[in-house]
């Protein structure tokens, strides 16, 4: 990264961002814990910004009334179509605090629809089935798989050691799983280089799950 960008970006506001407008979907930042990482991960190169927004939470992670506050008053301003639990960490970490959010979707103005984005590891980070708790809550989750290859999925994942030895098989479990209980089920992958994407695509298909390739952003965007 260019010094004088780097500087730029360090110099941005300082608060968090727990709820950040982009596009026409407000996206809820839960937590900065992660148990991956990712060779194409954004949060180093883009210093834990996204597109001017401040996404480093620190030790506090925020909790369910405030969110939804926060939802009420951006959403009263102006509505969204989606209200998404993105941000740089895994949001089943959260559980809990993404149902009770998720809950209140329906209340707010305009009805936005719900999405995760996950990592798929959510049952084994909870030692438990939980995709039946997203029945009824969820409209979409995009399960962020990025290979069809278990030895490729510990190359660019890189996993920490709890889940290494059976992190793949137990994302594509969770897939089929969510496709039970969750109307759109989507299989996701970076457009890494040495990634096989028609190889992901036949994956998905045989989970059950769409599939969408999503771009390499290596370079900070401040749009
Ligand atoms: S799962 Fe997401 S936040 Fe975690 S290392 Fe990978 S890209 Fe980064």
């Amino acid at each position: 990264m260019p010094l004088a960008l780097n500087v730029k970006i360090k110099l941005m506001k300082q608060h968090p961002d727990v709820v950040y407008r982009y596009g026409r979907a407000l996206y809820i930042n839960l937590t900065n814990r992660c148990p991956n990482a990712c060779v194409f991960c954004m949060k180093k190169s883009w210093n834990m910004r996204y597109r001017s927004y401040n996404l480093e939470l620190g030790k506090a992670e925020p909790e369910a009334p405030a969110i939804i506050d926060e939802l009420k008053r951006q959403t009263a301003q102006q509505q969204a179509d989606e209200i998404v639990f993105c941000g740089y960490g895994e949001p089943f970490y959260r559980l809990d605090t993404l149902l009770e959010t998720a809950a209140c979707a329906p209340k707010l103005p305009g009805k936005p629809k719900t999405r995760v984005n996950t990592i798929g590891l959510g049952n084994m980070i909870a030692g438990e089935d939980v995709t039946p708790k997203l029945k009824g809550l969820l409209d979409t989750i995009c399960v962020s798989l990025n290979t069809s290859s278990p030895e490729q999925w510990l190359e660019i994942v890189r996993p920490q050691p709890a889940f290494r030895e059976k992190g793949f098989e137990g994302v594509c479990d969770f897939v089929r799983r969510c496709t039970k209980y969750v109307p759109q089920t989507v299989v996701t992958a970076v457009e890494y280089p040495s990634v096989d994407i028609p190889a992901v695509r036949r994956l998905a298909a045989s989970l059950g799950a769409g599939f969408r390739a999503r771009e390499y952003m290596p370079d900070y965007q401040d749009k």
